[in-house]
């Protein structure tokens, strides 16, 4: 006896046509080898990838080289703009009490210090609050340390992001953030800081190792003054050209609708960019390869999207939505995957509405009723989480103009641990969990692009471009 269907899914779907379709996906993708030696082309081959560096234009002929090869259709280069920070060179020791080396790395965006460095004392506080109730001029001429324990990235990566702007309120010279992470093995983490204000002098800010913003934090709560000094020779230079990397596999039925799955190409300027998301780009890649290689064409396109520029700016995301010039009636779903690859559980729909940040509960709904019903082809694989949440980055334009977005969600259990450090390198991707990520994303991807109904009910219609009313 057949299990009634959810409401909204017919008895149909998927058929036993597409179920077969996703199960030999996902046995290619669990005895797949390809997948993981790609990605140590591109880790140990190419290296990180930070936005305007030669060796992200490396990446990004390299893809596209690859896409050819894996006999994909329409694969392009998409012309990005996108801004070219440099770290330069930098370092930082504490002066007083001892000399010590700070283990630190300057953060994205961050102005350098003037010739010769700065030394000044430093101020310790655990938060934005504690940094203004200190007594006016406290912070004023010296550096102030956030020494603030990790909770969740969204809840502690504010310090990184508005770290400068607060110091420098107060008067600051420059800020030290504590890594934005559970762990450091005396590596510190960088990261984008926000784009400094206009009003506010422009002050250096640099990342530390949680080992050594405990230390100083222990000094001074002993009453001991701490003196650093901080020579950092960041700058940016004017805009880059960059590309996207576009390759496709074309739809059987409604090769005109798409799906798109991706991941960010661009990553920070230490470590090898393998977890972030070097992962992404890889799982994405091979995904369409192993439909083309199958010759498992769904009835829509799947469009593989290698996005630029998603650590400091956003601008690939933006170029690429900007390149659909508000017409998303032919974006079915848009898959992201920057979560890494550790072990896989599952995916997270989100829809929103047009123009907005704020969720579509009805198309929500429909589509996780959806994806809901296709769950069981994931439970051996521990992949059959369908839940809400979605979003990320670079699929954070498409949600805006209504697509409905789904990330590919992974335990995370380490992912914190390396992101932005020097050890996110290729050792920390298990090989066996890439393969089951790729299968998981895979099989939905295809899934979604083969459904005859749209995942989330029909996306927006084209505005039209002489509407009643327009001039
Ligand atoms: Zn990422």
């Amino acid at each position: 006896v057949a299990a009634t269907p959810p409401r909204g899914v017919t008895s149909a779907w998927p058929d036993p046509a597409a179920r077969t379709a996703a199960e030999r996906l996902m046995g290619a993708a669990l005895a797949d080898t390809h997948a993981y030696l790609r990605l140590s082309e591109l880790c140990d081959g190419i290296g990180n990838r930070l936005s305007g560096s030669e060796s992200l234009d490396r990446a990004v002929q390299w893809a596209a080289a690859a896409m050819r090869g894996d006999g994909l259709s329409g694969v392009r280069l998409q012309p990005v703009m996108v801004p070219h920070w440099v770290r330069g060179e930098e370092h930082a020791e504490m002066v007083s009490p001892g000399p010590q080396p700070l283990a630190m790395l300057g953060l994205g965006r961050s102005v350098g210090t003037p010739p010769g460095g700065i030394t000044a004392d430093v101020v310790v506080v655990t938060s934005f609050e504690a940094l203004d109730s200190l007594p006016a001029d406290r912070a004023r001429g010296r550096i102030v340390l956030y020494d603030v324990p990790f909770k969740s990235y969204g809840e502690t990566v504010r310090y990184r992001g508005a770290g400068a702007e607060h110091g420098a309120r107060r008067g600051a010279v420059a800020v030290l953030v504590r890594t934005v992470g559970p762990v450091s093995l005396r590596s510190p983490h960088t990261g984008a800081m926000a784009a400094y204000g206009d009003t506010l002098p422009k002050i250096p800010s640099a990342a530390v190792s949680i080992e050594d913003a405990e230390m100083m934090h222990r000094l001074t709560a002993r009453g001991v003054p701490v003196r650093v000094h901080l020579e950092m020779g960041a700058h940016t230079e004017p805009d880059a050209r960059s590309n996207n990397v576009i390759g496709e596999v074309r739809g059987r039925e409604r090769p005109d609708e798409i799906v798109v799955v991706g991941g960010h190409l661009d990553s920070w300027d230490v470590g090898q960019g393998a977890q972030d998301d070097g992962v992404g780009c890889v799982l994405a890649m091979e995904s369409v390869r192993l439909m083309q290689r199958l010759g498992l064409h769904p009835r829509r396109t799947v469009r593989c999207v290698l996005w630029v520029n998603e650590e400091n700016g956003g601008r690939g995301a933006k170029a690429y939505a900007d390149s659909l010039h508000g017409d998303v009636s032919h974006h079915v779903a848009a898959f992201e995957s920057d979560g890494g690859a550790e072990r896989p559980i599952g995916f997270q729909l989100g829809v929103r509405r047009v123009g907005s940040d704020s969720t579509d509960a009805a198309r929500l709904a429909t589509g996780l009723t959806r994806l809901k019903a296709l769950a069981p082809l994931f439970a051996g694989l521990g992949a059959d989480q369908m839940t809400d949440g979605g979003g990320d980055a670079d699929i954070g334009p498409l949600m805006t103009m209504g697509v409905a977005g789904i990330s590919h969600r992974t335990t995370m259990e380490h992912y914190f641990d390396w992101h932005h450090s020097r050890a996110d390198m290729l050792d920390k991707v298990d090989p066996v969990e890439l393969r089951k990520n790729l299968a998981a994303l895979a099989a939905l991807v295809y899934l979604v692009a083969d459904d005859p109904e749209p995942l989330a009910g029909p996306s927006p219609a084209a505005p039209r471009a002489h509407g009643p009313g327009t001039h």
